[in-house]
């Protein structure tokens, strides 16, 4: 019998623009109709001296966005500056909570099956610009530079085109029915960097290539499928993968540069303090609703039509921003679902033995990874993770999942 081929490794990093209508940190409007360089001013355009002011309603839409897929909120604001160089970065640097997500954890629920995918970390940023190269010469619009973004990455547990496609949606509507984001793909307001790998015969990932801005659910499927097809295609040449990332036409992806983490340098954003919040009452205001909001957004998001939408997306605002409580929420839920809708179950969770057990086989199965986590390498845990709810058929909590992990890894 012909060897198995390698199995893909699939991890996302989405970015989703929040429905605010402005920028982060200046007053431009966000309006995708505009003439180049029409929606600027010298903040976004890193004029000297121009100060960022952020704006709560950005921060607002997050945490709402945090809720909605169960994450668990950071008790930290902080921001920094991303310095890398390309034409599309107006002020030479990206502000973004990279460092320090927001919110960690939580997951998405599928829309067409039991089940969900985790989530690794949800954080917000702003847009860089765009340019292109007409005529022989650069052309630059500023006027998405500075528009907020919220990214959602996974940890890598996606194994093919058909999940990254299926998950791509779920987490759309459920944005979209949340009031995150107006959700307009065709004007860019999802985007997603695909991270692609062949797992090595013992099973370790492979070298990362990562398709870049892959504006559609269709269109991301197809470059998983192709960037897997070209991988194999190497390896089965005798050729190495060498770590890069690319971009998708549409048909066809293309080299755009060798993977070079040193090509940025993150520091401490210098306008903006850290400021400690109170994360943990959102986190107990998102934990304690008797019904978990993911199912609730689960149902809604299958069923366009229900008028209850919009007034779903108002009541996850007021419980985010601590006018709701839990109590209270929780009957003006329920009156939000019309008569036909079933209470939405919650995803069968895995008992807690089989967790256990699922956790120690992976934890025996991979001494190497376990010896690099425990030298430092933290961010294996999202990989360890990916690789219970593998096991698990998806169906476990995502929270228990790593809870158990760090627990079985400490040292
Ligand atoms: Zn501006």
């Amino acid at each position: 019998m012909p060897p198995e081929p390698p199995r893909p490794v699939i991890g996302l990093e989405v970015h989703v623009r929040l429905a605010t209508g402005r920028k982060l940190f200046c007053r431009c409007a966000v309006d995708d109709e505009a003439a180049p360089n029409a929606t600027t001013c010298p903040v976004c355009r890193g004029a000297p001296g121009a100060l960022p002011v952020p704006d709560p309603a950005a921060l607002r839409l997050a945490l709402r966005a945090a809720l909605a897929l169960e994450a668990t909120p950071s008790d930290t604001l902080a921001w920094h500056r991303k310095h890398y160089r390309w034409p599309d970065l107006p002020k030479g640097f990206q502000i973004t909570q990279q460092g320090t997500p927001l919110a960690t954890g939580g997951r998405i629920h599928d829309l067409h099956a039991d089940g969900c995918w985790p989530v690794a970390t949800l954080h917000v940023e702003e847009d860089a610009g765009r340019f292109d190269v007409r005529d022989g010469a650069l052309h630059l619009d500023d006027n998405r530079a500075g528009v907020p973004l919220l990214e959602v990455t996974t940890p890598p547990c996606l194994h093919d085109g058909d999940a990254v496609e299926a998950c791509l949606r779920a987490l759309h509507a459920t944005l979209v029915a949340a009031g995150v984001t107006a959700g307009h793909l065709h004007h860019g307001h999802l985007r997603a960097d695909v991270n692609v790998s062949l797992a090595a015969d013992d099973g370790t990932p492979g070298p990362k290539v990562e398709v870049k801005n892959v504006g559609s659910f269709r269109h991301a499927a197809d470059a998983v499928r192709a960037e897997v097809d070209r991988q194999r295609a190497e390896r089965a040449a005798g050729r190495a993968v060498d770590p890069h990332t690319r971009a998708w036409d549409g048909r066809a992806s293309h080299r755009l540069r060798a993977k070079d983490e040193t090509a940025y340098r993150i520091l401490p954003e210098p306008d903006l303090p850290d400021v400690v919040v109170d994360g943990l009452a959102l986190t107990r205001a998102a934990h304690g609703l008797h019904r978990p909001l993911g199912p609730w957004l689960r149902t809604l998001a299958a069923r366009p039509e229900v008028a209850g939408r919009r007034r779903l997306a108002r009541v996850v605002a007021a419980v985010a921003a601590g006018a709701l409580t839990p109590a209270t929420a929780d009957p003006v839920l329920a009156g939000l679902m019309p008569a036909d809708m079933p209470e939405p179950a919650r995803p069968p969770d895995v008992a807690p033995q089989v967790l256990a057990d699922t956790v120690a086989a992976v934890v025996a199965a991979h001494p190497v990874e376990v010896d690099r986590y425990r030298a430092g390498d933290t961010r294996l845990l999202g990989w360890f993770l990916g690789q219970v709810m593998g096991r698990l058929d998806r169906r476990a909590d995502p929270h228990a999942v790593r809870t158990a992990l760090v627990h079985a890894l400490a040292p």
